[in-house]
């Protein structure tokens, strides 16, 4: 079995990974900019790197997962120029721009916890690290990459690009982002238009602000996550995530200060996720084509027909592979939600295998498993593993039948693997919301089914057909099949 292979947007090829130090991973994605409430596109990007997170730990890796908050520095227009998201969040809702941060990072880290996606193991803010900001910058101008006017740091992009390809990342040249950029208006106290901030001095109305040597200011928006991930991660660490759209100018710009401050330009992967589509368009706060896990988990959308769970959205999204552009339709999602259900119930269903049937059956779990493996190794080809798994949930409908097709230890084999790959890996969860139950709930259910099929098992001895399928048609009804078998009967629900 080959190694992990990572598409590198960097390259613009397929890697084998190979980290820094042997069995451990350094990985930086940039997190959400909290000025308000993330939509399912930010959802899928921090699922796809929760899923790649998994995988790295489940495959014995050490990682050191860097995820940031965004608290100041972004601002309207993802340039130099217009206010701050936050404080303009701020002002809208007449709250200080730290109780925006406040109750959008609950909120995000809500969001999270609902859809499993485990905590990042360092979660950095931009205005934790001013110091270090502070530090990068002054770096930057005393290596002649960077400039000051009027209380503002500019990163000089014409000097630094006479040594470095600038428009490495996102394969532009200068030439032609001179010819797409609009003409400084004389307002402006940078250079050329190509230029960006690495500290901006705050006008009077600005509320977040900072001392500095060149006087009161704040961060550029790139600067926070070449200062975060040199911070935690060193000037080379392994892997760098974010959206697509992060491409350009915040990646781009990012690999300009680390190499300018350190000669290194950080990650040694780029990897990018692409967008979550919806109505063909992409999913976005500025536009409002947006839909919200909130609106997703109650169903009060009208993009849906009703609620689903997040663990049926998390397999809709790992329906496609991370790099891929995904669509939301209603459509698709009772398609995942019938999908995930047949995965749980075959789990279920193995996990109750009774002990039968010979030691060895004749389905390869080993072949399986490998199958399985390298499917994420091909640059996290979650699509590939589902439908491996599918595979395995007609083994275990075969082996209903016939015992003799996963036999004893295959079956036992196959329960390991496959809670690994959907609990642990895919991070999906058997919930009651998606008709299968949680622990607790789903140990009170085995013990109420235990009653009603044993009242049912008396009613067949006594010959009693009538009460026997009435009790079965019952529980149809209610969504749970029963099934008679040679070691007695088990129930799943539909
Ligand atoms: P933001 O809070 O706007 O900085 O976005 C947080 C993350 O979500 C970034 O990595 C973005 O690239 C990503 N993102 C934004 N819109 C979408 C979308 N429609 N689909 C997938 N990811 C997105
Ligand atoms: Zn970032």
């Amino acid at each position: 079995m080959s190694g992990i292979q990572i598409y590198d947007s960097h390259q613009g090829a397929l890697r084998t990974f190979e980290p820094l130090q042997a069995g451990r991973v350094g990985m930086y994605v940039c997190g959400p900019t909290v000025y308000s409430h993330v939509h399912l596109g930010n959802v899928r990007t921090f699922l796809s790197f929760d899923l790649i997170f998994r995988y790295l730990q489940y495959r014995g890796f050490k990682v050191r997962y860097v995820r940031n908050i965004t608290d100041a520095g972004h601002l309207v227009d993802d340039a130099d120029e217009g206010e701050d998201k936050v404080a303009k969040r701020a002002k809208l809702e007449q709250i200080e721009p730290m109780e925006v941060v406040q109750k959008y990072t609950v909120n995000f880290h809500d969001v999270m916890r609902a859809f499993n996606a485990l905590p990042p193991s360092i979660e950095p803010t931009a205005t934790g690290h001013i110091v270090e900001q502070i530090a990068m910058t002054q770096q930057l101008l005393s290596n002649g990459w960077a400039y000051e006017a009027n209380g503002s740091v500019y990163f000089d992009v014409e000097a630094y690009s006479q040594t470095h390809p600038y428009g490495e990342l996102s394969g532009r040249n200068t030439e032609e982002m001179m010819s797409g950029s609009r003409d400084l208006d004389g307002q402006s106290d940078k250079r050329s238009p190509l230029d960006f901030a690495l500290w901006k001095k705050a006008s009077d109305a600005h509320i977040m602000r900072w001392a500095s040597p060149w006087g009161e200011g704040f961060p550029g928006w790139h600067l926070e996550c070449s200062a975060m991930s040199t911070k935690y991660l060193g000037e080379e660490f392994d892997i760098h995530g974010g959206g697509m759209d992060l491409k350009f100018p915040h990646h781009e710009c990012e690999i300009a200060q680390n190499k300018g401050a350190h000669h290194h330009g950080g990650a040694r992967y780029w990897m990018h996720a692409n967008m979550l589509t919806l109505n063909g368009k992409r999913m976005s706060k500025s536009t409002g084509n947006t839909l919200l896990p909130e609106e997703l988990l109650s169903g009060d959308s009208p993009h849906l027909s009703k609620a689903y769970s997040a663990s049926v959205a998390r397999f809709f999204i790992h329906q496609a592979q991370y790099r891929s552009v995904l669509d939301f339709s209603d459509e698709a999602l009772q398609a995942a939600e019938k999908g995930h259900q047949r995965l749980m119930n075959a789990f279920k269903t193995l996990s109750q295998r009774a002990k039968q049937g010979p030691k060895e059956g004749q389905f390869d779990v080993q072949a399986w498993q490998n199958r399985c493996l390298e499917a994420m190794n091909n640059d996290f080809n979650s699509p590939i593993l589902i439908a491996h798994l599918f595979d395995a949930v007609k083994a275990i409908q075969a082996d209903q039948n016939d015992p003799a097709h996963l036999g004893q230890a295959g079956a036992a084999a196959l329960l390991g693997h496959l809670e690994a790959w959907i609990f642990v890996v895919l991070g999906l969860q058997a919930d009651a919301a998606s008709g299968t139950a949680g622990a607790s709930s789903q140990k009170a259910l085995d013990a109420a089914m235990a009653i009603v099929l044993d009242a049912r098992r008396k009613a067949r001895e006594q010959k009693d057909w009538a009460a026997s399928d009435a009790i079965r048609d019952l529980l149809a009804a209610g969504g749970i099949q029963i099934k008679d078998g040679a070691e007695g009967s088990s129930y799943t629900i539909q």
